[in-house]
């Protein structure tokens, strides 16, 4: 009697999880959030009988910075940094 086992092989989880559940500071469970700004300008192009133009450069004009910490939903305290480099390890595959 053969049993054949498929096994999922290759891939390490990747986990967003915050690293905590609530917030230290109220007690919240509501969530968290990060600031980002966005400055500059978006160019919308129309054509002359007023559709819609090619858009897919619209935001290439614009600069969005911030995201780094992450904020209670509830209290807005500083709760922890956001790991960028460490949520993607498939970009340091060498
Ligand atoms: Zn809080």
């Amino acid at each position: 009697m053969g049993m054949k086992l498929s096994e999922k092989t290759g891939h390490t989880q990747i986990s967003n999880k915050a690293p905590i559940n609530v917030c230290p500071f109220c007690g919240s469970k509501a969530g968290y959030y990060t600031k980002q700004q966005a400055r500059g300008t978006i160019e919308y192009i129309y054509n002359y009988d007023g559709s819609e133009a090619e858009n897919d450069g619209m935001y290439d004009l614009l600069t969005v910075k911030g995201g780094i910490y992450a904020y209670c939903l509830h209290c807005s305290k500083r709760l922890f940094k956001m790991q960028e480099s460490e949520a993607q390890p498939w970009l340091t595959w060498t």
